[in-house]
Parts: structure tokens; C-alpha cells; sequence
């Protein structure tokens, strides 16, 4: 696969392919991390002289068919400007991503890829008006590449392609081929539609530990009472299977936390000692039928981080807990410091597990926190990525 560093732009047309889905507040980006983490890649392109620079992504999931509507919060005009305030540039925002763009447009961000059927259909015509515009194609955008969208499937066939810096970065932490014993944590909400990839990580990892909502399937499976918590009633069988073939491998909670689900839905009205009179903190096999599991306790915490002394690397799919509502983020948090502190390599999966690690302040002391939670579970699977597949002519 060619980089940054093995393609000749000088002179060029560069489309850039970049994730810039950002949460918009209006027209306020209320984070913008995602256009810092291609800033690296932007300068690095500028420095090298191009004809024109041309930047595209997708932002959120509007309908297909609007063109050119801007419709808020879906259109990129508020993330041109910011951008160029980043990098004190002028950007051009071109609101009809077909029209053919001027040459004296010098940096150029498309409106959003999505606004037109094309995009998520991989249509081959939309890939080919993109590529008009251009005379190479970089792909920063990892957060897409377990998908085949137009814009990073059917458009890296028809330039002359390569990946930008992010993505060299994700490909090169974001796998299974680090220092052995692997340790995987696993925390999703549900199980059902991350059974493929379960499955083969299980498969390839030393030890998993599980936590998040998932556990109490696995937990009912084993015949274990979880009272009101989270059961995927049609994945309990699946879970048993599982339970069965891989009985050493997978690391159970030995406490958790929780209140009654009534408490739960009023939590934010509640007073501090309301919630400490609702919150129970109870041994794994002894959970009330009315109680719900929100987070692993502290003795689980405690189990975590021996396992994790014996880990070389540690790879991170989903907090613990429901981390959004305090104080059931406890236990992602203590082991985000943990394993901060300690010398194992540390990869983060993107999405939820990315934005509980962030919210501290050990995330530098992290080896790797990835960008892409679709992408990086498959990847940690062992799956390939289209839009890299696609590269790699
Ligand atoms: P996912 O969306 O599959 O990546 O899983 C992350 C989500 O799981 C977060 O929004 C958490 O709030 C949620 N989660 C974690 N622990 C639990 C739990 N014990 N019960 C219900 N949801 C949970």
C-alpha cells in the first residue's frame, strides 16, 4: 500500500477521504477531535505542493437524495469553517459535491458524501464524478473501512491510491500482533450483532474479560440468577456453547453494581442520598430479582487487574459499565488508571470504550486508541477491510 511518504502530489489534484463525523450541536461542533486527528495528514499533503486539495467525508446519517439542501446538523458548512480556522487557511466549501470545482479553489471540503444515494449504495457513477475531481486518492478514513461506501471502495479503484497518516497509525497498532499474552476486554451493550467477531477473538486472545451488558447472558447461560439485568433471551443458547468450549478463557465479574431498574430511569432526579440508599453492590451468585447490574464491582476490578499482570498486551471492546451515568462508570475508570499505570500495551477500541478513556486523563498513557469502533473489532478479529483490501493493488 502506498503513504503519504511513497506518493508523488506535487502538482496534483489529492482527494482526501477523512472521517469528520463530528457531533454538531447546531451549527457547534461539540467535538471536534476527529478533524484534529487528520490535521497531521492535511499539512503533511499541503507541504508537499499539491494543484489542489479536495477533502470529503460523510457526517451522521441524513436521507439519502437531498443534494445539496445544507440541512443542519448533516452539512459540512459549519466544519469548513472550522477547519480553516484550524489551519488558518482558506477553505472553500464546494455545497454541490458533483459540480465540477474550480482550479483556483485551492483547499476544498465537499458537502457531506451522504447526501446523495450514491454514497452508501458504492455506486460506481458517483465514485466516477468524485473522481473527476481529482488526480490521486488518499484514504485517512479509518472509521469507514469495514464498509464499502463509494467513497473508499468503488473511488480507490479508479485513482492512483494511497492512505494517509491516521490510518498508517491504526493499521500498524490496531491487530492482534503484539507481545503474547493478549488480553482482551469486552464489554458491549449486546451481544447478537457482535457474535461473528466474538467469536473469532475469543478465539485468538489468551484470556477475555467480559463485563458490560453482555456478561449476564453469558452469566444466564451458566445458570446463574441475574435478576432485572440485560438479557439477550434469543442468545442465552449461543452463550451456553461458548461457555462450554472455551470454560478457561473467559474471565467473569465476581461482583457488580446496580439499583432497581425504577432507580435507574429516575437516577439523574435522584439526591445523592437517595442514590446511595438505591445503589447495592453484590456477589455474582447472590443477585436480587429485582436488582439490575450496571456496572462489575470492586473485587472484579480487583480480578481484572491481577489477570492483567500477567498480559503482555491488552486490547479494549466496550467499557464495564454504563459509563454515560456516574457512578456506574467506576470500574471502567479504575481499570483505565490501572492499566495506564502499568507497561502492557494498551490498544482502545474506537466508539464508546475510545470516549470512556478520553474522559480521564490517562489517555496519552495509552499505546493506541483507535478511531474506528466498527473497524477496529474487525480488524482485531482478524477480518480484512475493504476499503484497505482495495488498496493493496
Ligand atoms: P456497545 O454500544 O455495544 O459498544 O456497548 C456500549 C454500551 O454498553 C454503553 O453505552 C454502556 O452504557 C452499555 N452497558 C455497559 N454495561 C451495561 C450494563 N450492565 N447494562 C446495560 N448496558 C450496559
Amino acid at each position: 500500500m502506498k503513504t503519504l511518504s511513497t506518493m508523488k502530489l506535487t502538482g496534483k489534484r489529492v482527494f482526501l477521504r477523512v472521517d469528520f463525523n463530528v457531533p454538531l450541536k447546531g451549527t457547534k461542533i461539540t467535538d471536534d477531535l476527529r478533524i484534529q486527528n487528520a490535521l497531521p495528514t492535511i499539512r503533511k499533503i499541503l507541504a508537499a505542493k499539491p494543484e489542489q486539495l479536495i477533502i470529503a467525508t460523510h457526517l451522521g446519517r441524513p436521507e439519502p437524495g437531498k443534494g445539496s439542501a445544507g440541512l443542519l446538523p448533516y452539512s459540512l458548512a459549519p466544519v469548513a469553517k472550522h477547519l480553516s480556522k484550524l489551519l488558518k487557511k482558506t477553505i472553500y466549501f464546494h455545497a454541490n459535491a458533483l459540480a465540477p470545482i474550480e482550479s483556483k479553489d485551492k483547499i476544498v471540503l465537499l458537502e457531506n458524501l451522504r447526501f446523495y444515494d450514491g454514497e452508501k449504495n458504492g455506486s460506481l457513477s458517483f465514485a466516477k464524478t468524485l473522481a473527476s475531481h481529482a488526480d490521486i486518492y488518499i484514504d485517512d478514513a479509518f472509521g469507514t473501512a469495514h464498509r464499502k461506501d463509494a467513497s473508499v471502495y468503488a473511488l480507490a479503484k479508479l485513482l492512483p491510491s494511497g492512505i494517509g497518516l491516521l490510518m498508517e497509525q491504526e493499521l500498524r497498532y490496531v491487530s492482534l500482533d503484539h507481545k503474547r499474552p493478549i488480553v482482551a476486554i469486552f464489554g458491549a451493550a449486546k451481544i447478537k450483532d457482535k457474535l461473528p467477531l466474538f467469536k473469532k477473538l475469543l478465539a485468538k486472545v489468551d484470556k477475555l474479560i467480559l463485563g458490560g451488558g453482555v456478561v449476564f447472558t453469558f452469566l444466564k447461560a451458566g445458570g446463574i440468577e441475574v435478576g432485572k439485568s440485560l438479557v439477550e433471551e434469543e442468545m442465552v443458547s449461543e452463550a451456553r456453547t461458548l461457555l462450554k468450549k472455551y470454560a478457561g478463557k473467559i474471565v467473569f465479574p465476581t461482583d457488580f453494581v446496580g439499583s432497581t431498574p425504577a432507580s435507574f430511569k429516575n437516577w439523574i432526579k435522584l439526591s445523592a442520598t437517595e442514590k446511595k440508599a438505591a445503589l447495592k453492590t453484590v456477589p455474582v451468585e447472590a443477585i436480587p430479582k429485582t436488582l439490575a447490574c450496571y456496572d462489575v464491582g470492586p473485587k472484579s476490578v480487583k480480578l481484572f487487574t491481577a489477570v492483567l499482570k500477567n498480559a503482555k498486551t491488552v486490547v479494549w471492546n466496550g467499557p464495564l459499565g454504563v459509563f454515560e451515568v456516574k457512578p456506574y462508570d467506576a470500574s471502567t475508570n479504575k481499570l483505565v488508571k490501572i492499566i495506564a499505570e502499568s507497561k502492557i500495551t494498551s490498544i482502545v477500541g474506537g466508539g464508546d470504550t475510545a470516549s470512556a478513556v478520553r474522559k480521564t486523563k490517562y489517555a496519552n498513557r495509552f499505546t493506541h486508541i483507535s478511531t474506528g469502533g466498527g473497524a477496529s473489532l474487525e480488524l482485531l478479529a482478524g477480518n480484512k477491510l475493504p476499503a484497505i483490501e482495495v488498496l493493496k493493488r
